[in-house]
């Protein structure tokens, strides 16, 4: 009985075919192909066929769901033509957020990759000679113009001049895919078959599995770790150097901090050390910070030419953390030594394209001019709590029915973290809207907020949900506005 009427339904089923033929995915087609839209009344009449052999639709069942095929057609055809990455709205106050793309870039950054990668671009061509350019020249220059060529001291009796040669004060730089294979390629190229002398301060691992010791494994450099967890001093360093040692490694800690009976060696003492023995002195900064952070109120974090103008000869440093731009690892340092990496094979396997260097340019060439603004992530660091303090008020009384008694929304003092391994302490203080519903709980609301369009990211602390206007841009506010008017409107169940 039941498969007789269940081969009835089958047969009410139209074929591929003539469901193309209808009107309206005739519209579809001509908007998004004949192959994409076919391939959606498959999908859409597969499952139909599932639900049918599963006894899961009676007649009237069926029947609705036949006069609502073209809409279940179009429903799949969005969803499977859609981006799954998307643009969101970052209210979580962390401006560096690894899961969230780190550093948004410049407008000038992306008006350059669109008028240069659209079309052809003189990527590695030298328009003077006509001949064959090197793709890092674009970027070198302007590196060279914000780290000086001089920026290492340029002590003419040092040591430094004697063991690496007339070129030893200027300051080149190359580029990588990110600081990851930075340190890959600079450990490789300086130490291979060698050893390298690090704190057991600085085995660091950073998210997304980047670990000291493995990268200095794949290098085929050896890892000579000195000192202990909380201390290690220059001479535990020195008591280490041997004849097989080719490297004095010192690494950002990044994501922690040692705090209470703690000792680490001075930078200057690493850079008197490593001239001393002739031995190259890298640092691995991670963040890598191109302006002074002070400026903003952060101490204690040195920028890329405060290791330059120690005497540090080589630094690695991301180009999608402080520096605000695209992408990439960034090698600056004595010239010398940064010939040795670009010659190195694995440097072609590590190359970055051209809309890397195209965003890289123009974040670059903010720095030259001097305009912070333009970069994101430096106007964010630069937001005064009173300035998000007064979108935060505006965001509020924007609300409509900020008064009903399902949301109850307030602002506070909290603090915005830079995040992207900057010093882990390195906050910023804000002012939030916090807010709680009478029917949902805090991770209720998260879940709503990420499913909203576009998606909302935000901080639950204390049962609370948070906004931290600092991450968010000032013309993401009404969005802000939209979803919280929703979720304090009276259609909530
Ligand atoms: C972030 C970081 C890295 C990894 O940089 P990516 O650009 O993410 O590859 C390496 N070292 C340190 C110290 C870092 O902070």
């Amino acid at each position: 009985m039941s498969s007789t009427n269940q081969s009835a339904r089958f047969q009410k089923l139209p074929s591929t075919d003539e469901l193309l033929r209808q009107r309206d995915l005739q519209a579809l087609i001509e908007r998004d192909g004949h192959a994409s839209v076919a391939e959606s009344v498959r999908v859409v009449l597969a499952r139909l066929r599932q639900e049918i052999a599963g006894g899961r639709l009676d007649d009237t069942a069926l029947n609705l769901a036949l006069s609502g095929l073209s809409s279940a057609v179009e429903r799949q055809l969005r969803q499977s033509l859609s981006y799954s990455l998307r643009s969101l709205v970052n209210a979580t106050g962390v401006i560096l957020h690894t899961n969230l793309g780190r550093a948004p870039l410049a407008g000038a950054a992306l008006d350059h990759i669109r008028a240069t990668a659209s079309g052809y671009s003189n990527l590695e061509f030298d328009l003077t000679g006509g001949g064959r350019g090197k793709r890092d020249m674009h970027v070198d220059r302007l590196f060279r113009r914000l780290l000086g060529d001089d920026a290492r001291t340029a002590d003419p009796g040092s040591a430094a001049e004697a063991c690496s040669g007339a070129h030893s004060n200027s300051t080149s730089t190359i580029v990588v895919n990110n600081n990851a294979a930075a340190v890959l390629l600079a450990l490789n190229s300086l130490a291979e078959g060698g050893e390298v002398i690090v704190s057991r301060g600085e085995l660091v691992e950073i998210g997304g599995s980047f670990r000291i010791p493995d990268v200095m494994q794949k290098s085929q450099a050896q890892l000579r770790e000195v000192g202990t967890t909380n201390r290690t001093r220059v001479g535990d360093y020195e008591q280490a150097i041997n004849e097989r040692t080719q490297l004095l490694l010192r690494v950002h800690r990044s994501n922690f901090e040692i705090t209470g009976f703690t000792e680490q060696a001075r930078l200057d003492e690493l850079v008197g050390l490593a001239r001393r023995r002739q031995l190259p002195l890298m640092e691995d900064l991670g963040s890598g910070a191109l302006f002074d952070l002070r400026s903003v109120g952060i101490n204690g974090e040195g920028g890329v030419l405060d290791s330059l103008r120690a005497g540090v000869d080589v630094v690695t440093y991301s180009g999608d953390k402080l520096l605000g731009g695209p992408q990439s690892g960034l090698i600056s340092g004595r010239a010398d030594l940064v010939a040795r990496m670009r010659s190195n094979s694995l440097f072609r396997a590590l190359r970055v394209d051209k809309l890397t260097y195209a965003a890289l340019e123009a974040t670059l060439l903010a720095y030259v001019k001097r305009d912070h603004d333009a970069v994101p992530v430096l106007r964010m660091m630069r937001l005064s709590k009173n300035e998000i303090e007064r979108r935060a008020e505006m965001v509020v009384a924007g609300v409509v029915s900020a008064r009903s008694q399902r949301l109850k929304l307030e602002l506070l003092d909290g603090e915005s973290v830079i995040g992207g391994g900057a010093a882990p302490s390195a906050v910023l203080p804000t002012r939030l809207i916090a807010f709680t519903h009478a029917d949902l709980s805090a991770d209720e609301l998260n879940a709503r907020l990420r499913g909203s369009e576009p998606p909302v990211i935000a901080r639950v602390e204390d049962g609370r949900v948070l906004f931290d206007l600092r991450t968010v841009f000032p013309e993401q506010d009404g969005v802000l506005v939209n979803v919280l008017s929703s979720l304090a409107g009276p259609r909530l169940a």
